[in-house]
């Protein structure tokens, strides 16, 4: 019998990760200053934090497109972090990057969402537009540094500086190669996932599909009859092309540029981790399908444009009066700012607590119960 220290995990990635995989033990660095672990490594134990923070758990209750309450067989950000994370963790060990990091970040990547998607976040930038702006990349990395307050002699989470840098993946931060299989990965799952949700719900349609390349060339490899059945193996099927095109083109530019270790391959000055030109131009085709008839479909768009208004009408009323908000958030609105905090707040909360803050603001019947 063995068992695996931190050490020997350690010993274990430099022998068996890419040169140009991230090594935990090269990655140690916090802000404040921790002892290791003695069978976790660093990314573990950055992992494990993430999974046990208040924001985490409140993905399961925010929304990817419809709002939470449409119904329960729709992705919710929690399952599509889910996701993400497995389509992620299958691409960095097949390229010998840290899965470790990859599931860490890939675990992280939506924690910045308000609720409501994406509708909320454009509410919120706009509300924000002259007091520092809102965008969700860098209110995860808010998150997990400033607001989650789970230790007594700092706030934040006091993650290491790859998982850090990693949440600011749309910034001008350049990205190691585990963060860019993260973005990669998101964008294979968000574009398979909101087929099968548009399908489920009757607003797309199969015939409509057959437009866009990738649902035509999967669609053409099933041969079942039932309806679920064949929409769920052409959804995998056209996940399983994406990511072995996402391989195929990552080993060909690893190949070219060669990185010898994980910093030169962070810092070369292009992405490696990304699929062939043939297939960002299908997957762009798709995208633009998705948003044409699915995210701006008549029904969907009125529950964005209802959604957008709650929280703008929200931020205006606890901007004007601060004595609204909880004695928490009052706090931070004195230490932060009055919009920063009333955006933090808001943005912390996920869909129903939206809807029921909202009722509690402006209905008279929504007084009750009191919010803890
Ligand atoms: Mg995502």
């Amino acid at each position: 019998m063995t068992m695996h220290t931190r050490q020997s995990l350690e010993e274990r990635e430099s022998r068996e990760l890419a040169a140009y995989g991230q090594r935990a033990g090269e990655a140690r660095v916090r802000v404040h200053a921790e002892d290791e672990h003695p069978y976790r490594t660093a990314f573990h134990r950055d992992r494990d934090r993430i999974i046990h923070c208040s924001a985490f758990r409140r993905l399961e209750y925010k929304t990817q497109v419809f709002v939470n309450h449409f119904g329960d067989y729709y992705r919710t950000r929690l399952t599509h972090t889910m996701e993400v994370t497995q389509i992620a963790r299958t691409v960095a060990r097949a390229l010998g990057l840290n899965e470790d990091l990859t599931e860490t970040v890939a675990l992280a990547h939506d924690l910045g969402h308000g609720p409501f998607g994406h509708t909320g976040e454009d509410a919120l930038a706009e509300a924000m537009q002259d007091h520092g702006g809102f965008e969700h990349n860098s209110q995860a990395l808010r998150i997990v540094d400033v607001l989650e307050c789970k230790y007594p002699d700092f706030a934040g989470l006091n993650l290491t500086d790859p998982v850090r840098r990693s949440l600011l993946k749309h910034g001008k931060e350049r990205v190691g190669l585990e963060a860019q299989t993260v973005d990669a990965s998101d964008r294979i799952a968000y574009n398979s996932h909101d087929i099968d949700d548009g399908l489920k719900s009757g607003i797309l349609d199969e015939a409509a599909l057959s437009e866009t390349a990738l649902w035509r060339e999967a669609a053409a490899k099933i041969d079942v009859r039932s309806d679920e059945t064949r929409r769920f193996h052409t959804v995998r099927c056209m996940i399983n092309a994406a990511v072995t095109d996402l391989l195929e083109s990552s080993l060909e530019r690893l190949r070219d540029v060669a990185p010898g270790n994980a910093e030169e391959a962070r810092s070369c000055g292009r992405r490696l981790i990304a699929p062939s030109d043939e297939m960002a131009r299908k997957q762009k085709e798709l995208s633009q399908f998705l948003y044409e008839n699915f995210y701006n479909e008549y029904r969907v768009r009125r529950m964005r444009v209802k959604a957008q208004g709650y929280l703008k009408r929200m931020f205006r009323a606890l901007v004007d009066d601060p004595g609204l908000l909880a004695p928490v958030d009052r706090a931070r609105a004195e230490r932060d700012g009055t919009e920063r905090a009333v955006c933090d707040t808001i943005a912390g909360m996920t869909d129903r607590e939206a809807l029921i803050e909202y009722r509690r603001l402006f209905e008279p019947e929504g007084d009750f119960p009191l919010p803890a």
